[in-house]
């Protein structure tokens, strides 16, 4: 009997073969083709401090930009220093927040991250991921949004959207975001994290969602070989073992 020739494309066998250094070019290549489709990429957040910026990105946590600016037009009027924010008492604090969902949750963060920055920081919000993430409520992707677009530097934004777009894009396996981050340090140059990160978040709302993906349109769909299957991951990334240390002589 004549063996059954495989319909399936050469992306569909196996892991992935490819050194790191091909991923980094690829990434690079991907990177070129999101810089091009997306030139007005801005932070959708309406903000003009590091302090508003952060007290955004808090509320933007399970919540539309829309909902996060109608939210905070008024209060950045209300509030402007971090011991106006820590002296908000809680209840008034949560009725104001109320519309961006999860509202005693956030009214704490920012409740509690406005006084560590009153009591350790002179009231400024700090530039370094260590002393950001050191703050109760700013994880690491907040830190490095703060990073990126408060202070100019370079930060790893690791979203819904960038992990998605990252594995379909073969770019990693993983799903925790921290690994994703670190994964993309490895291939990514620096001066690149911050823009690649908006590029990918705007990818992921305009061509790249988690439904539908509209692979057709698709300005990178030549280096991602989830094109053939409408977004579904169905490979595994090799990745190569760590370089070994050399034993001192
Ligand atoms: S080709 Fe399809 S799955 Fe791949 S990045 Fe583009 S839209 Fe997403």
């Amino acid at each position: 009997m004549a063996a059954r020739k495989s319909t399936r494309s050469r992306w569909w066998r196996g892991p992935l073969q490819e050194s790191e250094s091909n991923r980094g070019q690829r990434a690079v290549k991907i990177l070129r083709a999101l810089k091009k489709t997306y030139p007005d990429a801005h932070v959708p957040l309406n903000y003009s401090t590091p302090l508003q910026l952060m007290v955004a990105t808090i509320l933007s946590a399970q919540c539309t930009d829309k909902r996060v600016n109608e939210v905070t037009k008024p209060l950045f009027k209300r509030y402007k220093t971090a011991s106006d924010w820590a002296a908000v008492d809680q209840e008034t604090l949560e009725e104001e927040i109320r519309p961006a969902g999860f509202f005693r949750n956030k009214a704490r963060a920012i409740r509690a991250t406005a006084a560590e920055l009153v009591t350790n920081h002179g009231g400024r919000v700090p530039d370094t991921l260590e002393e950001l993430t050191a703050l109760r409520g700013i994880g690491r992707k907040t830190a490095n949004v703060i990073l990126a677009h408060a202070y100019d530097k370079q930060g790893i934004i690791v979203d819904t959207h960038f992990i998605r777009i990252s594995r379909r894009l073969a770019l990693t396996n993983e799903f925790d975001p921290v690994k994703i981050e670190f994964a993309t340090m490895r291939f990514l140059p620096e001066h690149y994290w911050s823009d690649f990160s908006l590029w990918m978040t705007w990818h992921g709302r305009f061509i790249c969602p988690a439904r539908k993906p509209t692979c057709e349109e698709c300005p990178v769909r030549g280096s991602c070989p989830a094109a053939e299957s409408a977004g579904k991951v169905t490979w595994r990334v090799k990745t190569p073992p760590e370089p070994q240390r050399r034993k001192p002589a």
